[in-house]
């Protein structure tokens, strides 16, 4: 038993029954809640992973539709993969998916594996995917514990160690094993979420409607707006850059496609680059598009845009041009799409942006 005293003196059958009697009765009703199907659950929780429940249930059904079993992601051609996930940021997600499906479909005869070591092995499956998706599809008694859960807990426990250090969710595994309602894991798994994302919210929890508030030490001392304890980031990176959209007397628009790794790989994106401090940026953007497209373009006076975009490790603030192309040259990665066809490629969210306000100018 872990060492936390509050957990010792636990009614742990009562917290089981507040609990999951609570989720039983006031659960949203969401798409993935309708479904035992592994690979739909798991695809739930991946898109779960860093964004919200209502930004993903749009995307969750269509993503279901285009993609309803394990084989039909599994053999999808990667770019309508990607563009399914358009927007949801993070897409190493979505191509990690894909290729543990593939996975799945080859090694497991397309069943996903119910036992922990098999499917934690998957690329891109973490110990909370692993958790969430056995409890809940399989009623394993795992625990699937995030950040949400980690901050449910530690005020129920008081529970002071550092939820930032990734050795401290050991702690929180240990004590969601003690308390685990072993007859229904998936409820009470999914109970643990609720709670956090109903009840026992970041900055102000609603202690006095809290089904286990009888059971919470955190209330108990008062000190339910202390915890959990988080160490703070490292401010993020700033990179200035300056991004062009490039028409061809013709009316195409060249876009290219970005690198195979890192960053938004393998998405697509309108020619842009870092501005150093201090350049002229109209310059540097001739000169950039001379170099590495072989083209010479002619780029209007004022920039259109300024955007700014945020990732977890930088931010991005674009200043966006807009030009003409003389003559046409494809080269490498880089393509002329005619205009109505633009959208029907996977962009990363800034480069949407882009698009939709140099669209809107001309109409
Ligand atoms: Fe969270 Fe308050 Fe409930 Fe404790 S009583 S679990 S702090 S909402």
């Amino acid at each position: 038993m872990p060492e936390n005293s509050v957990l010792q003196k636990i009614n742990t059958k009562k917290f089981q029954h507040d609990l999951v009697n609570w989720y039983n009765t006031e659960k949203r009703d969401l798409p993935w809640r309708r479904e035992r199907d592994p690979y739909k659950i798991w695809v739930s929780e991946i898109m779960l992973q860093q964004t919200r429940v209502d930004t993903v249930i749009p995307y969750f059904n269509r993503f279901i539709d285009q993609f309803p079993t394990i084989e039909s992601l599994a053999n999808a051609d990667e770019e309508a993969v990607l563009k399914a996930w358009e927007g949801l940021g993070y897409y190493s997600r979505v191509r990690n998916l894909q290729s543990a499906v593939k996975e799945v479909s080859e090694q497991y005869g397309g069943a996903v594996p119910a036992d922990r070591n098999e499917f934690l092995s998957l690329k891109g499956v973490g110990p909370y995917t692993g958790g969430a998706v056995l409890s809940i599809a399989y009623g394993l008694p795992e625990p699937a514990v995030d950040g949400n859960v980690m901050r449910v807990l530690s005020r129920i426990l008081t529970i002071w160690d550092d939820i930032a250090k990734p050795s401290t969710r050991k702690v929180f595994e240990e004590a969601v094993r003690h308390l685990m309602y072993e007859e229904d894991p998936s409820s009470f798994n999914q109970a643990l979420m609720e709670l956090g994302a109903m009840i026992c919210t970041p900055t102000s929890p609603a202690c006095l409607l809290c089904p286990v508030q009888n059971h919470c030490q955190a209330f108990e001392e008062g000190v339910q707006r202390e915890l959990p304890v988080k160490t703070r980031k490292k401010s993020t990176k700033k990179i200035h850059m300056g991004a062009l959209v490039l028409r061809a007397p013709d009316g195409t628009v060249l876009i290219e496609k970005r690198p195979e790794s890192g960053l938004l790989a393998k998405l697509w994106q309108f020619p842009n680059m870092e501005l150093p401090a201090g350049t002229n940026p109209r310059g540097a953007l001739m000169s950039f598009t001379e170099e590495k497209y072989g083209i010479t373009v002619r780029i209007a006076p004022e920039k259109v845009m300024e955007i700014t975009h945020v990732f977890s490790h930088l931010t991005w603030e674009i200043d966006v041009y807009t030009g003409i192309v003389e003559e046409k040259k494809q080269k490498d990665q880089a393509i002329f799409v005619p205009e109505d066809n633009v959208e029907t490629y996977a962009f990363p969210v800034s480069h949407q942006k882009i698009w939709k306000h140099v669209k809107g100018m001309d109409s």
